[in-house]
């Protein structure tokens, strides 16, 4: 069986120093982890935690890899920007860059394709909002947005992640209970078994306000191979808890 991945997304917190004080809490308990960790920080701090995480237990992640290869594109940073600096996962789709940044499938499905191709594993996010949800649109809404990238990277389908957030449970302490988000991640395995044989290698990591009191049961569902944690990840204790929970 693939171990477990565990996956910090930061978001758009932390300085210099707080950083080194998070990563060293955690490599001082990495010794007897039983599955993949990653952090996945602010573009700036990449060099930083690049220097502290290099031949640890813990891999480096962006939080978005621009959608073009380089260029005239003031702001953005490459796929081999940042493969440069030792760049192991991106996530790309986040809803919150869907939200805000106005991200379609189609740019999304544009992010992973940079990303595979550089050498670096894109975490793709999918999920419904709680009106999709509620006019019971959940399963045809991650199916058109997994879609979009299947379409896109069919012959390497297997190199990516997926995390299923459902929006409604990001930041809201509102977490799918296991077998909510079970249901959702069976749909999501059959729906990369249908585009390779190899589809039971994926990892299909749940998000969305997991934490050390939930973290066991989420990771015990047969299709829940991880966690892609915002708040939790932001406090050794916590994210340490969760990292015990994945076994
Ligand atoms: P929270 O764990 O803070 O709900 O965030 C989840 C998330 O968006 C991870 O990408």
């Amino acid at each position: 069986m693939k171990k477990k991945l565990i996956a910090g997304n930061w978001k758009m917190n932390g300085t210099a120093a707080s950083n080194a004080a998070l990563l060293k809490a955690l490599l001082d308990q990495s010794a007897g982890w039983n599955c993949l960790v990653a952090v996945c920080v602010p573009a700036v701090y990449m060099a930083q935690v690049q220097g502290i995480v290099e031949g640890t237990g813990i891999a480096l992640g962006s939080q978005d890899v621009s959608a073009y290869e380089s260029g005239a594109y003031t702001g953005e940073i490459s796929a081999a920007m940042l493969k440069d600096f030792g760049t192991r996962y991106a996530i790309v789709g986040h809803s919150e860059r869907r939200q805000y940044h106005g991200e379609t499938d189609a740019i999304v499905a544009t992010k992973a394709t940079r990303a595979l191709a550089a050498g670096i594993t894109p975490i793709v996010c999918v999920g419904e909002t709680l009106a999709e949800r509620e006019s019971g649109r959940t399963e045809e809404v991650v199916k058109r947005q997994l879609a979009a990238v299947i379409h896109a990277n069919g012959h390497c389908i297997s190199e990516i992640v997926v995390a299923y957030e459902p929006v409604w449970a990001i930041g809201t302490g509102k977490t799918a209970t296991p077998e909510m988000a079970q249901q959702v991640h069976a749909v999501l395995r059959a729906q990369l078994q249908a585009a390779s044989e190899h589809a039971d290698r994926v990892h299909i990591l749940y998000g969305g306000s997991m934490n050390a009191a939930n973290a066991e049961q989420l990771l015990a569902q047969p299709d829940i191979d991880g966690g892609l944690v915002g708040g939790a990840a932001l406090k050794a204790a916590d994210f340490l808890s969760i990292i015990a929970a994945a076994k």
